[in-house]
């Protein structure tokens, strides 16, 4: 339904562009033919007086050389050269007598009496009333030498036809222009629409189906609607990395929470059922620590899915490696030292990199916190940092119980805890939040290990540029 009404109005909206760019072209023809006909008329009217103004000058030249007697003969000779088909010409003497008179077949319907008035009569143009069919008759008069009055006259009528010819060709020009127009700005509009439609039908199957994965259809060029698809693309595949962290967020909560939750309700169960004070204290103590390690896990999986989806809120700033690393060590001195694992840094003051600082002291904390917990008493972790490529690496080396070469692969994923570390406290989600955060500055994270001598975590930060400059 809704698809039907939105085709409807795609057609409505390409036929009134269509209609637009018609009335335009229609509008400018009109313009064009009426300017050029305005133009034409009054040219083949000044060509018509043109015509009239020189033969009136040669009889009058004529006169002047021969008298009378020349000008009748060179009239004739006009007449006989076919010269006056189309013209009236009159000579009228001192006695007011018409010594010529020549006039074409059908000029009846002018009322020529009118040219033996006195105003008719005298040197200049005179033009005759206009006979039914709109024409009009326009006369030149000169006065001679002696009283002689010559006059000669042309009709409007050729021209007149010319024009109306003219105005009959540029009507039927006008509405082929018009009928052309239409049709091709329809086509062209609905042409220059596909991208719309393409977008259309995306948004159309996306709101359907419920599902992210539907792409405009682009064609990669500078066309400002493709590149509005484009971003329209972009925009999607963000929408789709967050709904599906979103939905994995959710299902990770919804299953990791599940046996802590169910470990508390036994224990909570185990102390209402149990009367003697004693366990029921010791429930209680387990039942915190369940309750605890419930909301660790829920931290440590919102943490990863923010920074995975790029939700995660950072503040990165220039920050000294040396100094966060010395604020990671020193949250675990005691216990390295309760443990008898000695622990040291060789980190250049001068490296500096840009990172979050919350969250890189949060990374280091990690490795560190599990270069000890997984190194047996009498043995050492190392950390040191160098700075190459734009990165700066931090090593976490430690001389514990190693990863196996089959473990190694999965050590990063949410949850994992290799076989040999069972038997330590830890949720396996303090990798799997180290990689994140560092993906999220855009860093990278590695490790190298072997069962027995120990492993080594790295983790590699954008280096801050020279000292002063903008990044
Ligand atoms: P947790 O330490 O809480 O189990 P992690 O995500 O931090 O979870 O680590 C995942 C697993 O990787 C650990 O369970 C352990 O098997 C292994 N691992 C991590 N760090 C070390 C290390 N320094 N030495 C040996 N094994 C390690």
């Amino acid at each position: 339904m809704s698809s039907k009404w939105s085709e409807s109005l795609r057609h409505a909206f390409a036929w009134r562009l269509g209609l637009w760019y018609a009335a335009l072209f229609v509008v400018s023809a009109v313009i064009l033919s009426v300017f050029t006909y305005v133009l034409l008329g009054r040219a083949l009217a000044s060509q018509d007086h043109n015509t009239l103004e020189s033969m009136l000058s040669r009889y009058a030249t004529e006169y002047e050389r021969g008298g009378l007697p020349g000008l009748r003969s060179l009239i004739e000779t006009d007449a006989g050269e076919g010269r006056h088909e189309r013209l009236l010409v009159r000579v009228v003497n001192r006695q007011a007598e018409v010594v010529h008179f020549t006039t074409p077949p059908g000029w009846d319907a002018f009322d020529l009496s009118s040219l033996d008035q006195a105003p008719a009569l005298r040197s200049g143009w005179t033009s005759l009333d206009h006979p039914p069919d709109g024409t009009a008759l326009e006369v030149g008069t000169v006065n001679l030498r002696d009283g002689v009055t010559v006059q000669a006259g042309r009709s409007s009528h050729v021209r007149d036809e010319l024009l109306a010819h003219f105005r009959a060709r540029a009507s039927e020009l006008v509405a082929l222009i018009g009928l052309i127009a239409v049709a091709g700005g329809v086509l062209l509009t609905s042409a220059g629409l596909s991208p719309l439609r393409s977008l259309d039908a995306t948004l159309q199957s996306i709101l359907r189906t419920g599902r992210f994965d539907a792409r405009v259809e682009t064609r990669g060029s500078r066309d400002p609607l493709d590149a509005l698809g484009g971003l329209v693309n972009e925009m999607l595949t963000r929408i789709q990395t967050l709904v599906s962290g979103m939905r994995g967020a959710l299902d990770n909560v919804a299953h990791d929470l599940r046996t802590p939750l169910t470990r508390f309700r036994n224990v909570a169960e185990s102390a209402l059922i149990n009367d003697d004070p004693v366990a029921t204290r010791d429930a209680l103590t387990r039942a915190l620590e369940e309750a605890d390690r419930v909301n660790s896990t829920l931290t440590a999986l919102m943490d990863i899915s923010e920074a995975e989806t790029g939700t995660m809120k950072l503040a990165p700033e220039r920050v000294r490696l040396a100094d966060v690393v010395q604020e990671a060590m020193s949250l675990y001195a005691d216990e390295a030292e309760d443990k008898r694992v000695a622990m040291h840094a060789t980190v250049d003051r001068a490296l500096e990199l840009v990172a979050d600082r919350t969250r890189l002291r949060q990374v280091l904390a990690n490795l560190i916190e599990n270069a000890i917990k997984y190194t047996d008493p009498g043995g050492r972790v190392d950390i040191n940092a160098v700075s190459g490529d734009g990165v700066v690496t931090t090593t976490i080396r430690d001389t514990g119980i190693g990863i196996s070469a089959e473990d190694l692969p999965f050590v990063w994923d949410r949850l994992y805890r290799a076989d040999a570390s069972r038997s330590a406290r830890g949720l396996g989600l303090g990798l799997s939040l180290v990689k994140a955060i560092a993906e999220a500055h855009g860093g990278r994270v590695a490790v190298s290990s072997s069962p027995g001598t120990g492993s080594a975590f790295s983790v590699g930060f954008p280096a801050a540029g020279p000292a002063g400059a903008t990044r």
